[in-house]
């Protein structure tokens, strides 16, 4: 990432403010209201895997959906309810609002962001893909609208490997944004020409492959599930690499009793509940170089809380968070966004 863009990163990560000061009693009034205000506004809650496990029971418990960011953007688009609570963090609150105009879309606080696009301003990516114009442009979904807007694909981690694949195969050269260990790993799956922008998530950056190695001595029979965004180091060492909901899916399948996972620790929620007989245990991100903010726990999407959901909620404006999205910008982002979800359609067969 670049001196500006750790800077602008730090910057927002000293204003972050969690919610965590709630008693056991006010979660539960909390929690109720919340599913009581739901219906009242005809509205359907719409969690990540990195939320709080608070946040995700919540939305398991009123019929919404706990997924990663491919499978929120279709079922906010598909599901009836006028209103869309997007727990999560900005990019996919802008995603949803981009593939339905039609609804309202809330989040818990509009200052929840990601280190990806903050580190991915839109005039300089511009100039950049400007300077490439033989190159098709993919972004990643951790993107703002506006960087959306410039590129041909979106794509998210799921099925980014197959979409550099398809592309090769068409004979085109792909300039790849924003994170650097992702491109860096598609580019290699697919064995394709991918010219990478210098973004990272803080997240996933955090892993550190000595640590990870000294943990699998102390538990040999331990799976690693490494998610791409994390440096090549820490891939190397995995027994699996994939999206949020590919480790999982090998959480379940895999007959090993012990997984070390590295990827933002709010998946354990949804890996615990489908293999409860499991063990889990985080991959280190301390050690050598360790500068560690996030601490496998992304502080943006920690910012989603109960409190500020019912704020949202009980507000006539929902508080000043609500997503709105330039409709000349949103037109031109939808075209990539939709040619993802179709090209995902398809995969699925
Ligand atoms: S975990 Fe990383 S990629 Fe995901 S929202 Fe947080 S900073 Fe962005």
């Amino acid at each position: 990432m670049t001196a500006e863009a750790q800077a602008l990163v730090q910057a927002h990560l000293a204003k972050v403010v969690q919610d965590d000061s709630l008693s056991d009693e006010q979660r539960l009034a909390y929690r109720e209201r919340i599913k009581a205000l739901l219906r009242e506004r005809d509205a359907v809650l719409v969690a990540h895997y990195y939320t709080d496990p608070e946040i995700q029971s919540l939305a398991e418990e009123t019929g919404g959906c706990v997924s990663d960011s491919l499978e929120m953007a279709r079922f906010g688009k598909e599901h009836p309810a006028s209103t869309l609570i997007v727990a999560g963090v900005k990019f996919m609150g802008e995603t949803a609002k981009i593939l339905s105009p039609e609804k309202r879309v809330f989040m818990p606080t509009l200052e929840a962001t990601c280190s990806l696009d903050i580190g991915c301003p839109e005039q300089e990516f511009s100039d950049f893909c400007d300077q490439h114009p033989d190159r098709t442009v993919v972004v990643y979904a951790n993107t703002s609208a506006a960087v959306k807007a410039r590129a041909d694909w979106v794509v998210t981690s799921s099925i980014a490997v197959e979409l550099i694949e398809h592309l090769d195969r068409n004979g085109e050269k792909i300039l790849w944004a924003p994170d650097k260990h992702l491109g860096s790993y598609v580019r290699d799956k697919a064995g394709a020409d991918v010219l990478c922008w210098d973004g990272a998530c803080i997240v996933h950056e955090e892993f550190k492959a000595q640590g990870l190695l000294d943990l699998k001595k102390a538990y040999p029979d331990a799976a690693v599930l490494v998610h791409p965004e994390s440096p090549a180091s820490v891939v190397e060492i995995a027994d699996v690499v994939g999206s949020t909901s590919q480790l999982i899916k090998a959480a379940c399948d895999m007959e090993n009793d012990t997984f070390i996972v590295a990827t933002d620790k709010g998946i354990f929620y949804k890996m615990q509940q489908l293999a409860p007989e499991k063990t889990f245990l985080e991959a280190p991100t301390a050690g050598s170089g360790a500068t560690c903010r996030s601490c496998a726990h992304c502080p943006w999407m920690a910012m989603n809380g109960l409190q500020n959901m019912l704020d949202v909620l009980e507000s006539e404006n929902g508080m000043g968070q609500e997503i709105f999205v330039d409709p000349t910008l949103a037109e031109k982002a939808m075209v990539p966004l939709n040619r993802m979800l179709d090209f995902g359609k398809s995969l699925k067969g």
